[in-house]
């Protein structure tokens, strides 16, 4: 991995200075010398306008124009077929695995290197999350590697693929969109169809990433983004389905709001499900987020090139770029650091906490799901590559209002 990066030497001597070199160039880029957060919302005038109309109308909860008006301008920008909005990320995620017919005892494809909530949605399903190793190249799940898998552990039965090992059905495959970059997401669905899975993305952290030119997203039968407080745009907390299958997509409304058959004056549910749906209130905000959408994309846009720009030739990290298929949303920067030839989060820690005490908030990506306690016991493949991703690498401040913008957000 980043072959730009000789194998240093292990002194404490150049360690500091390699951990000096990293402060200082992400000072630089940053251009302020107050403390900065790794990622903060960025709400003006607009989202306060829409929130303010939104209570002096009355139409707070979870029915009214702003939730509607959310999902049309969402399907719009995504150019998904449609888009149902939902109270947080992880919630939409749990309906996507419904909709792609995931049930109790089937096992689920997902890479070891995520947020703890991808793995949770599959639980929710009372379903097992089968972990699987990513690629350098993309941060996302390797589709060649989990082909080869595949074929290893796994073997068909009528119109089902089984776990040779552990005899349950393995129901799905959910790709992740690491820090906003897009999977490889062609040779991922390549791999599905060889094994005919379903593909449901995790895009909660890919709003406004392009995979040729295509939104991340639209190319599993249905996908799930999330609008917390943390991600590139937010409603305070939200998330929602996309998708382009029409009966899918009435599906998920059903499933996010109590199954509740339309009727002026009746309670009729046909079915147990789930109280999912966004509250207006949080879409009014949504939709002010949305409309200055564009805005952020372009001042995280360059800042990653103000990033790239520092890490150039600079022997102490390397910056992580998109890759050639992609036009990412650069949601979270984050630089690689130099292999060692026992590669442990040593150095990762010194950078973590020399930044951290300078006043420039960074983090450490995720521990390996599968070496949560909780999900300690599940199958998995080899992760060699997820682990070496961990330990080499820390994410960096990334929040829109460190580009001077083109109008005035309230950045604070
Ligand atoms: C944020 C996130 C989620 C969940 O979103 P919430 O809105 O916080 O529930 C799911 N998966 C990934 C990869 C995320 O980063």
């Amino acid at each position: 991995m980043s072959q730009s990066l000789q194998s240093a030497a292990i002194s404490d001597e150049a360690d500091a200075v390699l951990i000096a070199d990293i402060v200082n160039r992400i000072r630089s880029v940053v251009q302020t010398p107050d403390s900065v957060a790794l990622h903060e919302p960025n709400l003006g005038e607009l989202e306060q306008r829409y929130v303010n109309d939104c209570v002096a109308s009355g139409w707070v909860s979870s029915v009214g124009r702003y939730v509607d008006q959310f999902e049309r301008d969402l399907a719009r920008y995504t150019g998904a077929g449609y888009a149902v909005a939902t109270v947080n990320g992880t919630s939409a995620l749990h309906v996507c695995l419904l909709l792609a017919g995931v049930g109790r005892d089937d096992e689920v494809i997902c890479p070891a290197l995520s947020f703890v909530a991808t793995a949770n949605a599959i639980s929710y399903c009372g379903a097992v999350p089968h972990f699987v190793d990513a690629e350098v190249r993309t941060l996302g799940m390797d589709a060649d590697k989990l082909k080869n898998y595949l074929s290893e552990v796994a073997r068909v039965d009528g119109d089902r693929l089984i776990n040779r090992v552990t005899g349950r059905r393995i129901a799905a495959i959910v790709p992740m969109h690491t820090l906003g970059h897009s999977v490889d997401i062609a040779a991922l669905q390549e791999t599905a169809d060889t094994f005919g899975l379903p593909i449901v993305e995790d895009a909660a952290e890919s709003l406004g990433t392009f995979y040729n030119d295509r939104h991340t997203g639209t190319f599993g039968i249905a996908s799930a983004l999330s609008f917390n407080g943390n991600k590139i745009m937010t409603t305070g907390g939200g998330g929602a389905i996309l998708t382009n299958d029409e009966k899918l997509a009435a599906r998920a409304k059903h499933l996010t709001t109590t199954a509740k058959v339309p009727h002026p004056w009746q309670y009729v549910h046909d079915e147990i499900a789930f109280n999912y749906r966004m509250p207006n209130l949080n879409a009014a905000m949504g939709c002010a987020q949305l409309e200055r959408f564009a805005d952020f994309r372009d001042r995280k846009q360059t800042l990653a090139s103000r990033y790239r720009d520092e890490f150039v030739g600079c022997q102490s990290a390397a910056f992580i770029d998109q890759w050639e298929n992609e036009s990412s949303n650069f949601w979270l920067n984050a630089i690689w650091l130099p292999a060692r030839s026992q590669p442990t989060t040593e150095l990762r820690n010194a950078v973590l906490e020399a930044t951290n005490s300078a006043g420039l908030m960074t983090r450490p990506m995720w521990d390996l799901l599968s070496d949560l306690s909780i999900y300690q016991s599940c199958p998995k493949s080899d992760l060699t590559v997820s682990r070496e991703m961990v330990q080499r690498s820390v994410c960096l401040p990334s929040s829109v209002c460190l580009v001077a913008g083109s109008e005035s957000g309230k950045t604070q």
